[in-house]
């Protein structure tokens, strides 16, 4: 990577534990037992079997309803296409729910990661495929943090949330093709101004690593569900357990390798 120019999260998964993959699952078990019981034995589908796993490979970082239609595609269940749109809506209501419900908690990795960044000049981009993730950014204070927790005093108005740290938010922008396709990281580059090969993508997600690739860009992943092997296996530069393992220093100069111990 060239010096570093702009910094694009993902933020399911990378900055706040939201209730997407308990959402999807809710969801779908609530159909199975109800209004699809009776094709419920056609299918491979049961509860036990929607992992943490399943849901990373199948769902994560796709667009509500291609993430619907490709979970049902992967149990097996007939008229996919046709239910899909029934099973994002349910999920997107149980979402609902647990957002309102203060459902979700925020990595502190991540904040910091942001914080380090915003205090050497860094842009930063919020790019999730969810309509929901701008709203869960709101959300979250982080002058509070500052105070406690960030030794460079990044410049933080009281009161501000994550969101204000962002310089884009295209969360759920409206793009052609959701991730892997590389739309939405492209038009957060545009959005900073920076050209795609200086920009870092920080992903939890296969789909999205594989959309930071697409668009050129260089990618870290985090996986903070023990799934390093579908990360790197889906191109990623660097697969990180926890984003303190990056150096913020070395990443402006460009550089993405480990820190030396
Ligand atoms: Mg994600």
């Amino acid at each position: 990577m060239r010096p570093l120019g702009g910094v694009l999260f993902d933020v399911d998964g990378v900055v706040v534990d939201s209730p997407h993959e308990r959402a999807w699952q809710e969801a779908l078990e609530a159909l199975m037992a109800t209004e699809w019981r009776a094709i419920a034995p056609e299918t491979r589908y049961a509860p036990e079997r929607f992992t943490t796993a399943v849901y990373q490979s199948e769902v994560a970082g796709k667009a509500r309803e291609s993430g619907a239609r490709a979970a049902l595609d992967y149990f097996g269940v007939p008229d996919a296409a046709e239910r899909a749109g029934v099973y994002a809506e349910r999920k997107q209501e149980v979402l609902l729910r647990k957002i309102a419900a203060g459902k979700f908690v925020v990595f502190s990795d991540a904040t910091r990661l942001i914080l380090e960044l915003k205090a050497r000049g860094v842009l930063l981009a919020a790019a999730s495929s969810s309509r929901n993730a701008s709203e869960l950014l709101r959300r979250i204070r982080v002058d509070a943090f500052v105070e406690h927790q960030n030794p460079r005093r990044a410049p933080v108005a009281l009161g501000a949330t994550l969101l204000d740290l962002f310089d884009a938010d295209l969360c759920g922008a409206a793009v052609a093709r959701g991730k892997p396709a590389p739309d939405l990281f492209l038009a957060a580059a545009r959005a900073l101004g920076v050209p795609p090969p200086r920009c870092l993508v920080i992903e939890d997600a296969p789909s999205g690593v594989q959309a930071a690739k697409a668009a050129g860009m260089t990618s870290i992943g985090v996986a903070r569900l023990a799934d390093e092997a579908l990360l790197a296996a889906a191109g990623a530069d660097r697969v990180v357990t926890t984003l303190d393992q990056l150096d913020p220093d070395a990443l402006v100069e460009g550089q993405i390798a480990a820190r030396a111990a």
